[in-house]
């Protein structure tokens, strides 16, 4: 068998392409993966990346044939170089031309710095950036000025390439006491900021891999996940049989434990199934959009039958259909506790699966945050990013299929078994709204299903336990527990109190879709000329972030309205108990959570561009609160 050739050795400094871009950094290998033939490399600000050996240029190679004057400079750039006093000091420096290529790092606006005594040039293959479209449809902003500067550093660029000469640097992260990379900018004078040469020594010296900080781990680390794995289902058991009680106090002593034959009911495990397979048979009919995913790490995009609404409007009829044929549906809500078993159940074995088949899966396809290395933490956090089987993409389809239709199944029989068991013609107007408002949220994220292409869970979680069990476990059967609280418990609300929950649920909602969807066509397009009114600021990698509109207002917005939605969902159950509004603190402690994963994720992603970002937009979820 051919051995695929190594061409760069561990610890070799070399000049990395940032994936969907032209751009390359300077980065160092830090290893060579003979199966998928990737390098892994690291970046000065500390992100870790596969690249292929394509994206990987030797420092060296930047320096091009020595370039006669005449060719290499422009008037403008002689005389800027000319008055830099910082150029005197660094041609004294007895660097190589690799460790001035190690220097010399940015996303390719000129540099007027420059050592004389090496004859060559760094040469940077230089694109018009896609923020650079964007900004020009939204120069009307307050970061106008940047943008407009941007541009005029772009086309600079472009002369430069023309001219095949582009020195590139890079500033260092006090705050983080990294290096990162960024747009180099003039001083207010209009003279070049320049790295200090001890600085740039300083910097060379933090690569050495000891320092080379990994994609950091969530959920309190490798033993975090040991108690997830406990943790989680524990607590799913406890809600589930405290829900059941006459007195459902989260302060209550837990209920004994049901002898274990009372876990597993066969029939039940049955439905699970049957209600998956019929789930996955919608997904994968030929009808609806094929919608294409964000740009992977290789720069492919993955399509995505978004056919959501589809499936539940069917779902729907089958049941209405099943209803109609006398079938007992209460019989969810009778045997609860053994559909929540069996879904645990298909969850962890669901879970060994994925994980034992990522350990085949190329490099490129795992994501970043789920290759710890250790086994269970990667197992929990999900180390393939977009498992497939053929099209069929496993992620997706749980995300938003059986767990999420399967939720408004739920809540309906608990409808069902509300007449029955208090002896109603019709639902009680808490359980209606509880309904109402869950299958809203329900159909809202299936009609726009699109837009979870752009959420965190598609574009960085791997697939793994946490998703699994939290799209087939926990979503189905702790969300569905206001509805099976109302069942035993019933609260009557007059009709101003459904009228002020209807309107906090109205306005929850409004903010949410807004804000969401407002981000999803910015990400899609961020020409869009919809959008022009916006205000944006670019960012290394190619993206803009909104700074204006939603997203100007606090860094989460649809956190907001997914918290006021949460809040009416828990109202109609009054205030008797705390555990129809474990929800709500459920959800709560959620959010500030995964605002904190996205804020350090974003922070790696766009180093001083978030910065900037969160100076301009200085609240998270709630304005002027948090
Ligand atoms: P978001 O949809 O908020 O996505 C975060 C990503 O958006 C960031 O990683 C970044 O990605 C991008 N982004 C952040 N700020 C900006 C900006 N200023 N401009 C442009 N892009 C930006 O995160 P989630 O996936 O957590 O949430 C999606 C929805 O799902 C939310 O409404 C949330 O409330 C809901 N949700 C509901 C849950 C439930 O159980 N009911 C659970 C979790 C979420 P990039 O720049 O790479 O595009």
């Amino acid at each position: 068998m051919k051995m695929p050739t190594v061409k760069y050795q561990s610890g070799d400094m070399v000049m990395g392409r940032w994936p969907g871009s032209n751009l390359y950094y300077e980065v160092k290998v830090l290893g060579f993966d003979s199966k998928s033939s990737l390098y892994t490399v690291i970046y000065k600000d500390g992100t870790e990346l596969e690249l292929r050996e394509q994206d990987i240029k030797s420092a060296l190679g930047f320096q091009t044939r020595p370039r006669s004057r005449s060719r290499s400079r422009s008037p403008g750039r002689r005389r800027s170089r000319s008055r830099s006093p910082g150029r005197t000091t660094r041609r004294s420096s007895s660097r190589t031309a690799a460790a001035v290529a190690a220097a010399a790092i940015t996303d390719g606006a000129p540099s007027s710095r420059r050592d004389t005594r090496l004859k060559d040039s760094l040469e940077v293959r230089l694109s018009p950036l896609q923020q650079t479209k964007a900004a020009e449809n939204n120069s009307n902003n307050q970061h106008e000025k940047k943008e407009e500067k941007q541009k005029e550093e772009n086309n600079t660029a472009n002369t430069v390439i023309e001219k095949s000469e582009a020195t590139v640097e890079a500033e260092p992260d006090r705050n983080q006491g990294r290096y990162n990379l960024r747009r180099r900018k003039d001083d207010g004078e209009g003279k070049p900021v320049e790295a200090k040469p001890e600085q740039l020594e300083e910097k060379d010296a933090k690569l050495a891999p000891a320092a080379s900080p990994a994609t950091p781990l969530d959920f309190g680390g490798k033993m975090g996940a040991y108690f997830w794995l406990l943790f989680l289902p524990a607590w799913v058991l406890f809600l589930v049989l405290q829900v059941h009680q006459e007195d459902p106090s989260l302060t209550n002593f837990p209920p004994l434990l049901p002898p274990l034959e009372a876990f597993w009911d066969a029939q039940a495990f049955g439905f699970v199934i049957l209600w998956i397979l019929f789930q996955a048979l919608l997904y994968i009919l030929p009808v609806g959009k094929l919608s294409e995913g964000m740009p992977l790490r290789s720069g492919e995009r993955l399509k995505y039958r978004t056919n959501g609404f589809f499936a539940i409007t069917v779902s729907a009829l089958a049941v209405a259909a099943a209803v109609h044929q006398g079938i007992d549906l209460t019989y969810i809500h009778s045997h609860f506790l053994q559909l929540a078993a069996a879904s645990l159940l298909i969850s962890v074995l669901l879970s060994v699966y994925l994980y034992v088949r990522s350990r085949y899966a190329a490099t490129e396809q795992l994501a970043l945050g789920g290759s710890s290395g250790n086994v269970v933490y990667d197992f929990f956090k999900g180390h393939e990013l977009n498992p497939r089987i053929k099209k069929f993409d496993l992620k997706f389809f749980c995300e938003m299929r059986p767990g999420l239709i399967g939720w408004c199944l739920i809540n309906f029989a608990m409808a069902l078994a509300e007449m029955k068991v208090q002896v109603l013609d019709a639902p009680s107007y808490s359980m209606i709204l509880v309904n109402l408002f869950q299958l809203l949220y329900v159909v809202d994220g299936l009609w726009n299903e699109e837009a979870i292409l752009t959420t965190m869970d598609l574009m960085h979680d791997g697939f793994g336990f946490m998703l699994a069990f939290g799209d087939l476990v926990w979503v189905p059967f702790t969300y569905t527990l206001q509805a099976y609280y109302l069942v035993h418990h019933p609260n009557p609300l007059s009709l101003p109190a459904v009228a002020s929950i209807i309107t906090l649920k109205l306005v929850g909602f409004y903010i949410f879709r807004k804000s969401n969807s407002e981000k999803n066509a910015f990400r899609r397009n961020p020409s869009d000329p919809k959008l022009s009114h916006l205000k944006t600021i670019p960012t290394a990698t190619g993206k803009s972030l909104l700074v204006s509109g939603w997203w100007g207002v606090v860094r989460h917005p649809n956190y907001l309205g997914d918290l006021l939605m949460a809040l009416a969902w828990s109202l109609p159950c009054g205030f008797s108990h705390l555990l129809p509004w474990y929800y709500m603190i459920y959800f709560i402690i959620l959010l500030v959570h995964r605002d904190a994963r996205d804020m350090s994720e974003c922070r790696r992603k766009y180093g001083s561009a978030w910065d900037e970002y969160c100076r301009t937009v200085r609240y998270r979820i709630i304005p002027r609160v948090y």
